[in-house]
């Protein structure tokens, strides 16, 4: 069952799942151990959703944040659970790569930033793709090879936060990784990675195995989490089941 859209703000914001399964054996983990001191279940087991999200504004305008985990000779491909379905996905809302005029690539990790080139050649060939300036300066060689120099002038730097769109607008927000971004739209954040799993909801000071700096993440949560709470606003995650999570205040 596909995910349905929401409008906010005059934007429609379209969940695309590129994928759903557990993460492969080379980093899995049972839970607890990937979230240490958060209250977990009966289950050890964590079923990610891999989601990206088209927002298109009233003028008809399309900006995609994130890539997802690209084709099966992806780098994610040694620890996803299938290959990426963003193609796919991208189809059902009646969207083709070519219409698509940005990209927000929140952060450079291979589950987020796989699909926006492929055997070299950019994916969405008339879009500009957003970077914060620290997730450029902290990227491995081999990413930068891979995924951001092929992008060629395609590539757009800002520092903080930035207007994508009027009314779609990017924020720095570091932790799990230096440069990492959300994107705001009215009362909903796209929070990519800041957010991972609901038990940093009950807990936001829960860290994540693989954040960057856990201490900086966690702050970084905090404050996020906090502010859409005063909003009585909602989120739109990377990992969830679901992709909507309406936040009230606590
Ligand atoms: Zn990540
Ligand atoms: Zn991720």
């Amino acid at each position: 069952m596909p995910h349905q859209s929401i409008t906010v703000a005059g934007v429609e914001v379209f969940p695309l799942c590129d994928a759903v399964g557990p993460m492969g054996a080379s980093i899995r983990r049972p839970l607890p151990e990937m979230f240490p001191g958060g209250c977990h279940g009966e289950s050890d087991e964590w079923t990610l959703h891999f989601h990206c999200y088209l927002l298109r504004d009233a003028a008809g305008r399309t900006v995609l944040v994130d890539t997802g985990i690209g084709p099966e000779d992806s780098p994610a491909a040694s620890w996803a659970p299938v290959p990426g379905a963003l193609g796919s996905e991208l189809a059902r809302v009646g969207v083709s790569p070519e219409e698509v005029d940005a990209v927000v690539i929140t952060h450079l990790h291979s589950d987020h930033a796989s699909g926006a080139v492929i055997g070299g050649v950019p994916v969405f060939a008339n879009a500009r793709h957003v970077f914060q300036r620290s997730e450029i300066d902290a990227a491995a060689e081999d990413v930068l090879a891979r995924v951001v120099r092929p992008l060629g002038d395609r590539v757009q730097v800002v520092d903080g936060q930035a207007d994508v769109l009027p009314g779609i607008r990017v924020f720095h927000t570091p932790g799990h990784t230096p440069g990492h971004q959300v994107v705001q739209v009215g009362d909903l954040v796209l929070t990519g990675d800041v957010v991972l799993h609901p038990v940093q909801l009950a807990d936001p000071k829960v860290p994540y195995l693989y954040d960057d700096d856990p201490e900086l993440a966690a702050a970084t949560r905090m404050e996020l989490l906090e502010r859409v709470r005063g909003a009585r606003g909602m989120i739109a995650t990377a990992h969830f089941a679901e992709p909507f999570t309406m936040l009230s205040p606590a």
